[in-house]
């Protein structure tokens, strides 16, 4: 299901975006994916926030939110699949050498099977170096770190790369062994009754589940922290998720080919934690 930013609902199997929109032909724009359950999009807001962040960070026009937020009814009011909807909003800097109108809409899609067994079975990944330290966020932000712009060629790649090393996600670390965050998703690491995770200076992006999750963990008496994590923490911790909007909240059972201890109780704890936010 597609709406467009003039209110309107487009067929998602027809030509729709240039060839020459500079989305297509440099990544140059920028994304959010909500989940939407039984017809409410969840952190709706804090998504609309971020969007309007990211495309600050790339010199891109502000996003009519008002366009945004009716697009995503209209995708909602006419959406007949599952119960739960990927729902996309991607907005580029429109086409080349034109007059700086950007392309933007609202896709629904369904969760893929894979990342839905994924929320249950747990996964194993692995860690991979993404080449920033502390520091570089602030120092090159040219290099738009923390953005969530459409260039993720590389996230996918690193994805590719987990693959072939038999696990089927990434934790990405600084050169020096700190850790940063999944290609799509937020790392947070359990010990006790302490969440933590990495900070969003290191370059990151602030995730809206992380949020949403410390939010709900604060209110029931647990302690929630964000500051950086080494990798070998990751071994000693109780628990090692990777959350986001279509993951949800997603067990780690095993870290670079090594069995991390058995989180099955603690996660379910944390789903219901994050399901009393809604
Ligand atoms: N980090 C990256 C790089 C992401 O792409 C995403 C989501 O796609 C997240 C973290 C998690 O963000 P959220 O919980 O807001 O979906």
């Amino acid at each position: 299901m597609l709406a467009l930013l003039d209110g309107t609902l487009a067929d998602p199997d027809a030509p729709l975006v240039r060839v020459d929109d500079l989305g297509l032909l440099r990544g140059d724009g920028v994304f959010e994916t909500i989940l939407v359950v039984d017809g409410k999009p969840r952190e709706l807001d804090p998504h609309l926030d971020r969007l309007a962040r990211s495309a600050a960070m790339m010199d891109l026009p502000e996003p009519d939110r008002a366009a945004f937020e009716r697009a995503v009814s209209l995708v909602l009011d006419n959406w007949t699949g599952g119960r739960e909807v990927a729902l996309k909003l991607v907005f580029t800097r429109g086409v080349e050498g034109g007059d700086g109108t950007p392309t933007g809409f609202a896709l629904g899609m369904d969760i893929p099977a894979k990342v839905i067994g994924q929320r249950a079975d747990g996964l194993a990944a692995v860690t991979l170096d993404r080449g920033i330290e502390p520091g570089l966020a602030e120092r090159a932000p040219w290099l738009l770190l923390g953005a969530k712009s459409l260039s993720y060629a590389v996230n996918m790649a690193a994805l590719r790369e987990a693959e072939r090393r038999g696990a089927s996600e990434v934790v990405f670390t600084t050169s020096s062994g700190s850790v940063l965050e999944g290609p799509t998703s937020t790392l947070i690491m359990v010990r006790g009754r302490t969440l933590t995770t990495p900070p969003s200076t290191l370059g990151i992006l602030p995730g809206t589940t992380q949020a949403a999750l410390f939010r709900a963990a604060t209110r029931e008496g647990w302690a929630v922290r964000v500051e950086p994590i080494a990798v070998d923490d990751l071994y000693e911790a109780d628990g090692v998720f990777l959350v986001s909007s279509v993951r949800k909240i997603t067990r780690v059972h095993t870290l670079d080919g090594k069995s991390l201890p058995d989180s099955t109780e603690l996660h379910e704890e944390l789903v219901d934690l994050y399901e009393s936010e809604y």
